[in-house]
């Protein structure tokens, strides 16, 4: 019996869909170049370990610089012979069509998966999925919507100016939502190019599942590619070969420093999607009951791995100490546990580097001098569970302030006018997102044009859509995925001159 099936034979808790069970009775999961699952040349693998337990529960290739070449070539012949972006514009699009009814037949094998290389629960991990779809939904029309522009010219001349694909892209993925890699990879499609997706070597297993898919919709090979492997090799590679023109990155944001200066030499362009530090802004006047529960889950969700993460919680002095005692009450009883619980509500971080991080982060808000009003130790021994921590006492200027830490840990800072709420949530190096509580419209309305964010969601948080641009500003990086944004970041404009005799 293969590794992994002594191991999913202890999760009885959970019903493995039958797909599941088949994809997972293969020891080694492979790289995949030029629509085939291969090993990588060096025939060395990685472990893959259960984030509830810590335990090794499979292997994957791990690759090497050989197996990046390869894969670029790949993707660099498909996309110069024009397989895919000389297709014509309908059949990319019913291909694309095709994908996403494949996606939405394969949901429970890409939330189950999500679910054990990346300790997500079952109600995140389908959320994920869904959105992965959409994404799909929308970018299919795409093809079909391409146009270009004619720019006033001098009259002896006709200008035409038209987008055309970028080339090669890569598209570098975090680990905290691998199921969501088909909104990464199909706007870079839907704009004719060629893709190598790179997944986070802690949850590796879906791209593969999303790569063959692509193969039996119809997207030729060589078109999509998978490499495996750890960022310092694999990623860091793509990110040096000449062969790739543009990466897309979502991670944090040493890494994505590391890729912008690595990405000089070759001048590939670059969207990074980074850490952020966000802020939520409760005024005395909002919907408390509704703010409580959406306040405390954007910072529970995903045990707060997630990078729009609310996490700094602004509250105006007259309802703090009842918001805060509204949501300690609501959240004392988070059920955590393994993602194969079913009634598992926050499930475990992704790495005992992850929880020793998390637990380094409250060891430093104690010292600094907040004070814990919830949780604040590790659950349990076994895995890398966090408990959900409330700290009140947050001062702006502590390190559980100002530093990402990418666990469930809500630091509740109090305020008392608007223009201090606005000027504490400015007040950090990043810029992803923003939220706000009130039932002022005007004030909404102030505080959106005040905060520097990519999104400002006003009562309500975290909600995304595959047409509404998302990205952030700042230390949060730059270039917008979603929407129309997507198809002119992963295009290049290109004039046609034609003189006219
Ligand atoms: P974390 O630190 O939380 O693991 P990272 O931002 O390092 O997150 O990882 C996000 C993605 O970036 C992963 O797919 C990882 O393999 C990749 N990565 C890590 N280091 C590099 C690098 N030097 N160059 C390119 N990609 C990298």
């Amino acid at each position: 019996m293969s590794a992994t099936r002594a191991f999913l034979k202890t999760k009885h808790e959970w019903p493995l869909a039958p797909a599941t069970s088949a994809f997972l009775s293969s020891d080694v999961f492979g790289h995949v170049i030029e629509g085939e699952v291969v090993a990588s040349a060096s025939g060395e693998t990685m472990a893959l370990f259960d984030p509830a337990t810590g335990l090794e529960f499979a292997r994957c290739a791990a690759g090497g610089p050989e197996d990046v070449d390869r894969a670029v070539r790949s993707a660099r012949q498909a996309f110069e012979d024009g397989r895919w972006r000389n297709l014509d514009p309908m059949e990319k699009e019913r291909r694309l069509r095709r994908l996403s009814a494949l996606l939405g037949q394969t949901r429970d094998l890409l939330s189950d998966l999500d679910v054990i290389d990346g300790g997500v629960v079952q109600a995140y991990s389908q959320f994920i999925v869904q959105f992965g779809i959409d994404a799909v939904d929308y970018f299919a029309g795409w093809p079909t919507k391409l146009t270009g522009h004619m720019p006033a010219s001098p009259v002896d001349v006709v200008v035409q100016q038209v987008r055309t694909p970028i080339g090669v892209v890569c598209v570098i993925s975090p680990w905290n939502g691998p199921s969501a890699a088909p909104a990464g990879v199909v706007p870079a499609l839907a704009a004719g190019n060629c893709v190598i997706l790179k997944p986070a070597e802690q949850t590796p297993l879906t791209a593969i599942v999303v790569a063959k898919l692509c193969l039996e919709a119809g997207i030729p090979p060589g078109v999509v590619n998978v490499v495996q492997g750890v960022g310092e090799v694999v990623g860091a590679a793509l990110v040096a070969h000449p062969g790739v023109d543009a990466i897309s990155f979502t991670g944090s944001g040493d890494t994505g420093r590391r890729i912008q200066a690595a990405a000089a030499p070759t001048l590939k362009r670059l969207s990074m999607e980074l850490g952020g530090k966000s802020p939520q802004i409760i005024f005395d006047d909002a919907d408390l009951e509704a703010a409580a529960a959406t306040v405390a889950g954007a910072v529970w969700g995903h045990s707060g791995q997630v990078c729009t993460a609310g996490s700094r919680v602004l509250v105006q002095r007259g309802i703090h100490d009842e918001l805060v005692a509204t949501m300690v009450e609501q959240s004392k009883g988070i059920k955590i546990g393994s993602g194969f619980k079913r009634d598992t509500q926050m499930g475990p971080l992704i790495s005992q580097e992850q929880l020793d991080r998390v637990s380094r982060y409250v060891g430093l808000g104690r010292a600094e001098g907040a004070n814990v009003v919830l949780g604040g130790e590790r659950h349990g021994t076994n895995g890398y569970f966090h408990q959900p921590t409330i700290f009140t006492g947050v001062d702006n200027r502590m390190t559980i302030a100002r530093e990402e830490i990418f666990g469930p840990v809500m630091s509740v800072i109090p305020f008392d006018t608007e223009e201090e709420a606005i000027a504490i949530a400015n007040d950090t190096e990043y810029g992803l997102a923003a939220g706000v509580w009130t039932r002022d419209l005007s004030r909404g309305h102030r505080a959106s044009q005040a905060l520097r964010a990519g999104t400002v969601w006003i009562n309500t948080y975290q909600r995304v859509y595959a047409s509404v641009p998302y990205g952030g500003v700042k230390q949060s990086g730059y270039g917008k995925s979603l929407g129309a944004a997507s198809i002119d970041a992963f295009t290049e404009l290109k004039s046609v001159w034609l003189k006219i005799r």
